[in-house]
C-alpha cells in the first residue's frame, strides 16, 4: 500500500468522522463547580442570614414548557439560580418530558447550578437504608449520563430526611440544601399571591429569627411560579429604590450558595458588605429615578 493511498484513506476517515454529530456523552456538559463540587461536605445549608441576600432555587424540573420560560426570565434579570432536578425525568421512556436532558443541558449552558432532587421524588424519610442507596445510585447514574458527573448538592423532596439519609449524604460529602423562604407554590394560585407570600415570609422570618434574606424555593414546573419569579424581581427592584432613598441595606440577589458556606461567609456577616452595597447603589441610581410611584403600585 502506498503512503499516498494511506494518507488519502486517513483523510477520508477524518472527513466522515467530522460529519458525525458529537454527542454530549464524550465530554462533560456542566462544570464541576456548577454541580456543586466546590460546596461539598458542608452538612446542611438552611439559608438563614441577617443580611438582605437572596438566592433562588427551583425544584422538580426540568419541565418542557416552563423551564425554558424561566431561563428567559432569569437572563432578563441577570440572575443565576440553582436547579434541583428529579433524575427520573431523564429516564428513557419518560413520556412526560422527552426533551428533559436537552433542557437540563441548556440550564447548565446558561451558567446555572445543578443539584439532585433524588431519583423519583419519594419522601426519603420513609425509605430503608437499601432503598435510600438505590435512590441515590439511580439518580447519580442519570446525572452522570446527562452532565458527565454527579452533583454534590442535594435537596430532599419535601425536605423529608432521616438519620440514615443524613449519614449517607455525609459519607458521600454531599451538601444538603434546604430553604428558609418557601412560597407554597405547589398549590395552584395567581402569581401575585406567590409574590405576596414571598414578602410575608421575609417579614415573618425577620420578626421571628432576625433573618432578612435567604434561600428561596420555587418550582420550575408551574406557570404561576415562573410568572411569580418575574413579579418578585420587579418588586425587589422597586423595594430597593425605596431602601436606597432611606439609606438602608439593599437586597442583593446572589448567583450561588457560596455566601452561606465557609469561614467568614457573607451570610453570617454582622453588617452589610460595604463594597457590594456600593456597587448595587451605583447600578440602581438610573433605574430608580422616577420609579417611586411604580414601587408603591407593585408592593403588597
Ligand atoms: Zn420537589
Amino acid at each position: 500500500m502506498s503512503p499516498r493511498f494511506l494518507v488519502l484513506c486517513a483523510a477520508l476517515v477524518a472527513g466522515v468522522l467530522a460529519l458525525v454529530p458529537h454527542t454530549h456523552a464524550d465530554r462533560p456538559v456542566a462544570t464541576l463547580a456548577q454541580l456543586g463540587h466546590g460546596l461539598s461536605g458542608q452538612g446542611e445549608l438552611i439559608g438563614n442570614t441577617p443580611r438582605r441576600i437572596l438566592h433562588f432555587t427551583f425544584d422538580d424540573g426540568p419541565h418542557e414548557r416552563e423551564t425554558p420560560r424561566l431561563l428567559a426570565a432569569l437572563d432578563r434579570f441577570g440572575v443565576k439560580a440553582t436547579f434541583f432536578f428529579s433524575a427520573s425525568r431523564f429516564a428513557s421512556g419518560e413520556k412526560r418530558n422527552a426533551r428533559a436532558s436537552e433542557i437540563a443541558r441548556q440550564v447548565a449552558a446558561r451558567g446555572h447550578a445543578i443539584g439532585s432532587h433524588s431519583f423519583d421524588h419519594v419522601p426519603m424519610a420513609r425509605l430503608s437504608p437499601p432503598e435510600l442507596r438505590e435512590q441515590l445510585a439511580r439518580a447519580d447514574a442519570m446525572f452522570e449520563r446527562v452532565f458527565g458527573a454527579r452533583p454534590h448538592i442535594f435537596r430532599p423532596p419535601k425536605g423529608s430526611r432521616n438519620n440514615a439519609l443524613r449519614a449517607m449524604l455525609k459519607e458521600r460529602r454531599d451538601t444538603t440544601v434546604m430553604w428558609n423562604v418557601g412560597l407554597a407554590d405547589w398549590v395552584k394560585r395567581p402569581a401575585r399571591e406567590v409574590r405576596e407570600t414571598f414578602f410575608k415570609v421575609l417579614s415573618r422570618n425577620e420578626t421571628r429569627d432576625g433573618d432578612r434574606g435567604g434561600i428561596v424555593l420555587l418550582h420550575d414546573t408551574h406557570s404561576w411560579s415562573v410568572d411569580a419569579f418575574v413579579l418578585i424581581m420587579e418588586a425587589l427592584r422597586a423595594r430597593n429604590c425605596e431602601l436606597m432613598a432611606s439609606g438602608e441595606e439593599l437586597y442583593e440577589v446572589v448567583d450561588s450558595l457560596e455566601p452561606w458556606v465557609g469561614k467568614g461567609a457573607l451570610a453570617r456577616a454582622k453588617a452589610p458588605d460595604a463594597k457590594r452595597q456600593r456597587t448595587l447603589r451605583a447600578r440602581l441610581v438610573q433605574r430608580c429615578s422616577g420609579s417611586s410611584s411604580k414601587a408603591a403600585r407593585v408592593m403588597p
